[in-house]
């Protein structure tokens, strides 16, 4: 037995759609087979069918009606598939023999743009990654096809590098070169859930330049063969699956990674940019803050802006001094906002212009929103900040593409552009005659009815239309008696009556839907046509769409800064961080309003470089460390901020390890990926760095992770290179003695105040450091038993009172690391083992410190074993045994 031919085919045009679901159209079906039906029937949960395929096994399919094909593509595509859509490309009537078919369109999960189904509020990005040969340089395009928007940069290449830019735009799919080892791309699966397609080296290689200049004209001159790569292979790749080239895609930004604030994959997740850590959504996050954007091109825009938060002061105070303009003229504010509100997704309908799937109601829409275009410019008129006046000037009004829209489509179009009911009368002098004669037609049909009724006198009778026999006339069963003889041609018989016809009827019939068809294909070529001159407009309206999008994020930076009482930074050149009465955005957001405590912060790189931030757990650490990260990024978008004053300067990068997320995935325990972290901050922090460092060190032994805290401090400090401003909270009060003893090193601490054997989180930032760590209070506001919070309390006294170190209370006197007396903390080993060590601190003396003690811990161990050997109750072998231990531990002790 063989294949039947329609198998043949299927299986050959499937050899070239390996990676993808074969969608292949059989009727007003999409019918999947093999292994492909096998997967789709699980992913959508179909029913698997099977087919004769002309072989013995009768190959596994399954199918979905293909006017309801949109929604299981966005299924499989959601779950990283790629689908193929084969159609049949010729009119199977006309066909002799097996109807042609073939692919038309991969939909994957980077050029899905189907705008029923993706989130407006996001863009759809897919990333190109090339590794030039000796993998020195990393050349990135990104590109999302629904907007047209295109970036490329080029870098050395470093990992990280490459891990920032993907979790700066987080891409559904990313085409890589070959050549990028496997431990490289298991990394980088850390950082994305993206689809991965790897594409040989050659995929990268420019062969046709002119691809590159069609899109980008005179711009490409600015990329070379490495740079140029990756966008040279992300337009082939598009066209591949789009199956054509996109108009949209006409303007390449090409950016430096230093171009703007860098923020490494981590610290965008710990300050929770865009979505919260936990669920991974917009709530909670700086973007659910500030996003008050009236068009869903603003809100992508501002999602931009938070990933890309700006390192020019120039750009900045531009932004900076627009949204002040708007904040003093909420009149202007609202006006503009009014008009925003009616403008609709300007640049995704040019998306779907350029793909050739826009529809009438699609360009209505963006007439509408062209309508909005005149009211903004006047009343952008009257300012005067030059972002602004900018807009004013650069916003084009786009008169004539309006007026075509205006004249041509009908303000209610249909949704299908193959049913007619598109074109406004006036608009074509055809149009309108084909629609008279269908007028006309339709008129004396009308009347055909009365004029019959009154002839045969059958009150009943009427006219009717059904598409296989077309217009006729219906006379039921109980007149039949009255039919005039010769008359009529009888048609068809009913139950219950007949159906007639005339030749008159049919002449007429004709020339009803001859105009009918004739006005379809007219009004679909018109359309056509119209959508071919918009196309031809596309970078004026992009252009517009931009400043639109921009001026949107201003008015909505605005609008939170009135709201929320938010103020302007002032941006300075020097090196200080000057915040009074500073707010976590968010936060503040989410507690019952009023309640938050605004606290100060002053940083620099000389006197306050490093300020420890000491507290109990719950006190507020955290919260102040990143609510100074954000009110930085903050200003360096251009947005207003929670404080009552603040002069910031600009920060190159903002560093973070907060919190401990266990990375069992990626092979790495907690401590691991801590050290991993704080690796990557010595690596890369300048003076003009942020640092956050939230108890650095707990993820291992207290020895351990006190000496690394405290060498990593030091080397924050001492580093002429390095001296980055750093906020570093910690539960280790040893390190507050650091204030004396390293230039730049500030203690602070969150004050408390103990009421009735509890305490109350005052949540104010003063100065020094916190005596008392609080920990089984805070264990009892968090509702521990009562038994277990006494017994605490017990071993806590007893701990305190053995101590084996009678010395400690001299030291501690010695010491006036703060302004209050320091009380014992939970943890006395820890506290005695860093007071004992030498007031001139470097990192070997830590070293050696730390090791002395050891040893003085282990011989006071080796003499407790000796003193607790309960002689009389063990046996010889035991002894000998024990004796063997003892001689052994004590050995290692010389
Ligand atoms: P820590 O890091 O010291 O353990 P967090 O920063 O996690 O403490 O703060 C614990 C909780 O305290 C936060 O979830 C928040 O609800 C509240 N909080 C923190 N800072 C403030 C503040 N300044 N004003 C009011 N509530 C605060
Ligand atoms: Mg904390």
């Amino acid at each position: 037995m063989g294949l039947t031919p329609m198998m043949n085919q299927y299986l050959e045009i499937k050899e070239n759609y390996k990676d993808c679901i074969l969608f292949f159209r059989l009727g007003d079906f999409y019918e999947m087979f093999f292994e492909d039906a096998e997967v789709a029937s699980k992913e959508l949960e179909l029913v698997l069918t099977g087919r004769d395929c002309g072989l013995e096994k009768r190959a596994p399919m399954c199918g979905i009606p293909y006017h309801a094909s949109n929604s299981y593509i966005g299924r499989l595509v959601s779950k990283g598939y790629k689908v193929a859509i084969c159609e049949q490309v010729e009119d199977p009537a006309a066909s002799k023999g097996i109807v042609k078919r073939d692919v038309i369109k991969i939909v994957t999960p980077g050029t899905y743009n189907d705008s029923n189904f993706i989130d407006e509020s996001k863009n759809n990005y897919i990333m190109c990654i090339y590794l030039d040969e000796n993998s020195k340089k990393a050349s990135i395009s990104t590109t999302d096809i629904s907007t047209g928007e295109f970036f490329n940069t080029c870098f050395e290449f470093r990992g990280n590098l490459v891990y920032d830019e993907i979790s700066k735009f987080s891409p559904n799919e990313i085409i890589i070169s070959s050549n990028a080892d496997s431990d490289f791309i298991k990394e980088l699966m850390l950082y994305t859930s993206a689809l991965i397609t790897r594409r040989c080296v050659d995929y990268f290689k420019i062969i046709e330049e002119d691809l590159l200049f069609s899109h980008f004209g005179e711009e490409v001159r600015e990329l070379d063969d490495t740079s140029g790569g990756s966008a040279y292979a992300l337009l082939k790749y598009v066209i591949e699956t789009q199956k054509m080239a996109l108009s949209n895609i006409n303007h390449i930004e090409i950016y430096d990674i230093v171009d703007y604030m860098i923020i490494d994959a981590n610290s965008r997740r710990n300050l929770e940019l865009v979505e919260n850590i936990r669920e991974k959504t917009k709530k909670g996050s700086l973007l659910w803050v500030l996003d008050r954007a009236q068009t869903s091109m603003g809100s992508r825009q501002l999602r931009k802006w938070i990933e890309q938060p700006l390192i020019s002061r120039k750009e900045i105070e531009k932004r900076l001094e627009a949204v002040e303009e708007l904040y003093n003229n909420p009149f202007v504010l609202e006006e503009i906002r009014e008009a925003l509100k009616e403008i609709y997704d300007i640049e995704r309908i040019i998306g779907k212009i350029s793909n050739k799937n826009v529809n009438g109601k699609d360009m209505v829409s963006l007439k509408i929103s062209l309508n909005k275009i005149p009211k903004i410019k006047e009343t952008l008129k009257a300012c005067n900040s030059s972002l602004l006046s900018y807009y004013f000037n650069e916003i084009d009004e786009m008169e004539d593409i309006k007026n075509l829209l205006e004249n041509s489509i009908l303000d209610d179009p249909s949704i299908t552009l193959k049913e007619g009911n598109i074109i406004k009368d006036g608009y074509s002098d055809e149009v309108d005659q084909l629609r008279g004669a269908k007028l006309h037609g339709k008129e004396w049909i009308a009347a055909l009815e009365n004029q019959e009724r009154e002839f045969t006198g059958i009150r009943s009778l009427k006219v009717g239309y059904n598409k296989v026999f077309g217009y006729y006339i219906e006379i039921s069963k109980a007149n039949y008696s009255s039919i005039p003889e010769g008359r009529y041609i009888r048609k068809q018989t009913l139950a219950n009556a007949e159906r007639f016809i005339t030749q008159q009827l049919k002449e007429m019939e004709d020339k009803i839907l001859g105009a009918e068809e004739k006005l379809t294909t007219l009004e679909y070529d018109l359309f056509v046509e119209i959508r071919g001159a918009v196309e031809e407009q596309i970078s004026r309206m992009q252009k517009t769409a931009k400043f639109i999008s921009e001026l949107d994020c201003l008015t909505s930076f605005a609008l939170i800064a009135l709201e929320n009482n938010y103020i302007k930074p002032i941006i300075s050149e020097g090196d200080v961080i000057n915040i009074k009465d500073g707010r976590h955005p968010v936060v503040e957001k989410v507690i019952p309003r009023g309640e938050f405590v605004s606290n100060a912060t002053n940083l620099d790189n000389i006197e306050n470089q490093l300020l420890i931030i000491t507290g109990p757990n719950m006190a507020g650490k955290s919260t102040y460390m990143r609510q100074v990260a954000l009110i930085t990024l903050m200003a360096q978008i251009g947005s207003f901020i929670p404080a009552s004053y603040a002069e910031v300067s600009i920060c190159d990068k903002i560093f973070t390890r907060i919190g401990a997320s266990d990375d069992l995935a990626g092979g790495k325990s907690t401590f691991m990926v801590e050290m991993w972290e704080v690796a990557n901050i010595l690596k890369n922090a300048t003076k003009n760095s942020l640092v956050l460092l939230d108890e650095v060190g707990r993820g291992t032994s207290t020895y351990d992770g006190l000496s690394i805290a405290w060498s990593v401090i030091e080397y924050l400090c001492n580093n002429q290179n390095m001296r980055c401003k750093t906020l570093f909270a910690t539960h280790y009060h040893e390190l507050t003695r650091l204030e004396e003893e390293i230039k730049g090193v500030k203690n602070y601490s969150v004050a408390v105040k103990e009421v009735e054997n509890s305490i109350l989180f005052l949540r104010k930032i003063v100065e020094g450091g916190a005596d008392q760590s609080y920990g089984i209070e805070v264990a009892k506001l968090a509702g521990l038993p009562e038994e277990v919070i006494n017994r605490a309390k017990e071993i806590l006294k007893n701990l305190e009172d053995n101590s084996v170190y009678s010395s400690k209370s001299e030291i501690i006197k010695d010491s006036n690391t703060t302004n209050q007396p320091v009380k014992e903390a939970a943890i006395t080993e820890e506290q005695v083992a860093i007071e004992n060590s030498a007031p001139k601190v470097n990192k070997k003396n830590i070293e050696e410190n730390v090791q002395l003690d050891f040893l003085s811990l282990s011989k006071e161990n080796l003499i407790k074993s000796i003193a607790n050997l309960d002689i009389l109750s063990i046996t010889p072998i035991e002894a000998i045994n024990k004796l063997y231990e003892l001689t052994k531990q004590a050995k290692d002790l010389i």
